[in-house]
């Protein structure tokens, strides 16, 4: 697999950062009761701030 170079779509910038947001915004899987909700991992520019992508961090919570 290649190391690819990630640019941001916006400004251009390939300083690309990782967030991950969690707590009150945490995604909670749909129609399951008892779960919890999986922080959201966010690939950021970090010269204008687009949010490039976006995943949860624990996808098979998801599966129905
Ligand atoms: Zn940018």
């Amino acid at each position: 697999m290649k190391n690819q170079i990630e640019q941001c779509p916006k400004c251009g910038g390939n300083e690309i950062g990782k967030g991950r947001q969690a707590g009150d915004a945490a995604v909670f899987p749909l129609g399951k009761i008892i779960s919890l909700g999986s922080a959201i991992i966010h690939r950021i520019c970090t010269h204008c701030g687009y949010v490039i992508e976006s995943h949860v961090e624990n996808p098979s919570k998801y599966k129905g």
